[in-house]
């Protein structure tokens, strides 16, 4: 059920669709570049647009195992004589005379005197002659020099990240090594007198701090060099100290916690001592309270320290920015619909990123669950969850049944 009402609005909230272009011009593409070797080149993004030095195919080969000959020669319909072979790396040197034909397997080279290839089950061989199933045209099952590329044609462009594919084409045309964006340095640190690192033993009013690995496992998969600051206790000193040294290392500062109304203001008041920070309130739920701006010549982001608003405003909010800085294009995640399977409370005011289960039935229609409690501070519902439901900033309580759009956890469409 949608309400189209807006008892609930908060209109001082900013929705994230105008927040992130205005996070985005905020931050440019690192400065630095580096010539990587081809085998450790994964996942990092080229700095220069690549073109090959070779066409592709390089030779005139064969599509099949079979039988390479002239066309022209079947016309008589008699046999042809078999009169050598070209394998793979190993070509045939000698003459094409007319009424001949070679064996030829995939990926070997066609010789200059032929013009086809026939697969060979659809050949007959009687000792030397070869009674071949004449195919439809010139050049069946032949792959020409240059088809899927010509020398000096562009091959991959500046921006594009390595992938796997990428590193077989690159591979194809030669390219040993080329020129990368250095990796992007990222500090992070979580802030908090309740919090305690993992192999500690918790004190009545302690608890872990996990905001620290779910934020090391995010920037990881985002493939930038990372450097953990650890806790800094809630204390003014420590954290100017903690602030100026993640700033002097690191192009990017991570925080977790302080950002909220009612943390002490000296979070607050520091940062705006060390950099230029806005603080932003976000139409968004979990997340609202979000920060983002410079110190030093570091791009500062604060995330709000409960578990779930720290993973959902990295994802739709730093991730864009860190895919800036490293060159690359920004993604936009794959949104599909499906039928939700049961009813969801919520108010308007902010766009939901509620955790659910998305499934397939044996129809193939899509469904989508939610994980249960959607509390900020209950990380394993981002375990559970492969999507996010989004729910838009008017939208009220909303029925099974009802189509929702989903966001799968690890999708995107470019
Ligand atoms: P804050 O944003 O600092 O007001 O924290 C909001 C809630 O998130 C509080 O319940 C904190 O205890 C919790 N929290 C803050 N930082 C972390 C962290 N690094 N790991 C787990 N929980 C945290
Ligand atoms: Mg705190």
């Amino acid at each position: 059920m949608h309400s189209a009402a807006d008892p609930c609005a908060q209109p001082q909230l900013m929705h994230p669709d105008q927040a992130i272009p205005t996070l985005l011009a905020q931050v440019n593409v690192i400065e630095g570049t580096e010539v990587v070797q081809l085998s450790h080149a994964l996942n990092r993004v080229l700095a220069e647009d690549l073109a090959s030095c070779i066409d592709l195919p390089p030779f005139n080969n064969s599509a099949m195992d079979g039988y390479a000959f002239n066309l022209a020669d079947l016309a008589e319909d008699k046999p042809l004589r078999l009169i050598g072979q070209s394998f793979a790396g190993h070509p045939y040197h000698g003459e094409c005379s007319a009424n001949t034909c070679i064996r030829i397997m995939t990926g070997a080279p066609l010789p200059q005197g032929y013009d086809t290839v026939q697969m060979q089950e659809k050949v007959r061989v009687d000792g030397d002659d070869i009674y071949i199933e004449a195919p439809q045209q010139v050049g069946e099952n032949v792959r020409k020099r240059g088809e899927e590329l010509t020398s000096g044609a562009k091959v991959l462009s500046k921006g594009t990240q390595i992938g796997a594919a990428e590193m077989g084409v690159l591979a194809t045309i030669g390219a040993s090594q080329f020129l990368v964006y250095r990796q992007l340095k990222v500090a992070f640190f979580s802030t908090g007198d309740e919090l305690r690192p993992v192999g500690s033993e918790l004190a009545q009013g302690q608890i872990y701090d996990s905001n620290r690995y779910s934020i090391q496992g995010l920037v990881s998969k985002a493939n930038v060099e990372w450097i953990d600051m650890g806790v800094i206790a809630d204390d003014p000193e420590a954290i100017r100290q903690a602030f100026r040294n993640a700033a002097a290392k690191a192009d990017m500062v991570i925080t977790s916690g302080g950002v909220s109304v009612g943390d002490a203001d000296y979070t607050k008041q520091i940062l705006e001592e060390e950099g230029q920070i806005n603080f932003w309130k976000l139409a968004i739920k979990p997340g609202k309270p979000f920060a983002m701006g410079h110190i030093g010549k570091a791009v500062f982001c604060g995330l709000p320290g409960n578990p779930v608003s720290s993973m959902v405003t990295f994802y739709k909010l730093v991730l864009p920015l860190i895919q800036k800085m490293q060159g690359l294009p920004v993604t936009q995640p794959l949104l599909v619909t499906a039928t939700l399977t049961d009813s969801i409370r919520k108010h308007p005011g902010r766009v939901e990123y509620q955790r659910g289960v998305l499934s397939r039935d044996q129809q193939g229609q899509l469904h989508v669950a939610t994980t249960g409690s959607q509390g900020s501070g209950m990380l394993t519902s981002m375990s559970v969850a492969n999507c996010f439901i989004i729910l838009e900033q008017m939208q009220g309580n909303t029925d099974a049944g009802t189509m929702v759009t989903v966001e799968p956890f690890n999708s995107v469409l470019c």
